[in-house]
């Protein structure tokens, strides 16, 4: 069900008072303390936000593809980890509700949709990172029950989520097609959650190890039929690019709005930084690159509303491909615009650089987008369609 534009509208007034009112006054000390914002998370809750990516009849208010996005961009402005903490669910959620049994959506989707229950996504694995079906966990089938056994790593919300999907080999020589995917609860016996791992950004939305040993889940606890663990991982990842793309775009926005408030302010030389051409230049470049990066993020969106074919996912790629380069361009180069004030620890921007690095590397790497964008170029030739005029 799409979200109609008033109710959109609504949705997004309440986001932009959230995040004026209560994200932006915390994000400092968010990534000081590099603590999940749990309050955060139950106000998001209850203003229904995460009920956007679950259908009426399992509590939510969606599955809605724009608004999320939308309110994943306006969030980053504010703090782009608890962007990340929010639009995590979207990631977590959407397998679920696309494929898991009745009894589990009934379990599980009320209860997220409220932000009382936090899901997680759990692929990666220690020696599994782009090559994400070279995964190593398995889950063996034991009468009416499955045995996982599992190393995973990189887990965002892995400290704090009650559920996890978890992706692990039902056939180990099958290679992709040998994967299954399983929703398992935290407190599921034989489950070890390890450390956060503490990175460069992003910090208060925990990324985390998980163990699983000899874990035992019903049946009806996987998602779909043996072997369609991948295509379910897929399902999520076009939107999870684009999702990608809106925090990049909301951090590099922020940045790029506090460097030319600067700029109009810092006087060298006589005249305020701004009016010396060559930072008047780089900022008018940084603005006309974020922008075409966001022109392209919303045909990708469009394309995406439409249909699932190979163009919208090439232009997905190429969304996230160019959003967050452009994003670690603006904000270094903001950096730079504030000269050492831009580099104190009293000063968002710093945060803000750090933040967009890691938007290079998950829901795949910068390298693994342009393979994509290669591999396209290679079948079908330059992607073409898709804008406004066809
Ligand atoms: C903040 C954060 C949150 C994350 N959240 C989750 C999550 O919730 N769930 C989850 O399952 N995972 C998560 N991940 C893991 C993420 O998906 C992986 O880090 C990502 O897929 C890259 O894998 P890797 O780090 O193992 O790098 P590798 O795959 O080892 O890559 C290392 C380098 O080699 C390059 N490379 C690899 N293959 C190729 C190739 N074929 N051609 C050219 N270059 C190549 C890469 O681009 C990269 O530069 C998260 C990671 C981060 C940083």
């Amino acid at each position: 069900m799409a979200i109609d534009a008033a109710t959109r509208r609504q949705i997004l007034d309440g986001v932009d008072r959230l995040a004026r009112e209560r994200i932006a006054p915390r994000a400092a000390e968010i990534d000081a303390t590099d603590r999940f914002p749990e309050d955060l998370y139950r106000a998001a809750g209850e203003l229904g936000l995460f009920g956007l990516w679950i259908p009426e009849e399992y509590g939510g208010i969606g599955p809605d593809l724009v608004t999320p996005l939308l309110v994943s961009e306006r969030i980053a402005q504010a703090s782009a980890s608890f962007a990340l903490s929010f639009s995590n669910c979207g990631d977590a959620v959407t397998p679920i509700v696309h494929a898991a049994t009745e009894r589990v959506k009934r379990q599980w989707l009320p209860g997220i949709a409220r932000g009382e229950f936090i899901p997680a996504f759990s692929l990666t694995e220690p020696q599994s990172g782009s090559d994400a079906a070279s995964i190593k966990s398995t889950a063996r089938r034991d009468g009416d029950h499955y045995v996982i056994n599992a190393r995973k790593m990189w887990c965002t919300n892995g400290s704090v989520a009650h559920v996890y999907t978890v992706f692990a080999k039902t056939d180990p020589e099958a290679g992709h097609r040998g994967v299954s995917a399983f929703v398992v609860p935290r407190d599921a016996e034989g489950i070890r959650v390890g450390r956060d791992e503490p990175i460069i950004g992003l910090r208060g939305s925990p990324t985390t190890e998980l163990a699983f040993e000899d874990v035992r889940v019903p049946l009806d606890a996987r998602l779909g039929d043996e072997g369609q663990g991948f295509k379910i991982a897929m399902i999520t990842l076009d939107e999870a690019r684009l999702n990608c793309s809106a925090m990049a775009l909301g951090t590099a926005t922020a940045a790029l709005e506090l460097a030319v408030a600067y700029a109009k302010e810092r006087v060298q030389f006589a005249k305020p930084i701004i009016q010396h051409q060559g930072l008047e230049f780089l900022l008018a470049r940084l603005a006309a690159e974020l922008s075409a990066a966001r022109a392209l993020w919303e045909k990708a969106i469009v394309m995406l509303e439409t249909s699932r074919s190979p163009e919208t996912g090439v232009h997905c790629a190429m969304s996230k491909l160019m959003a967050t380069e452009t994003a670690m361009r603006v904000t270094t180069e903001c950096v730079q615009a504030m000269g050492a004030n831009g580099l104190s620890r009293n000063n968002p921007l710093e945060r803000m650089m750090r933040d967009c690095k890691p938007f290079q590397v998950f829901d795949g790497t910068t390298q693994i987008q342009q393979l994509l964008i290669g591999r396209y170029l290679q079948k079908n030739g330059v992607p073409r369609t898709g804008g406004p005029f066809g």
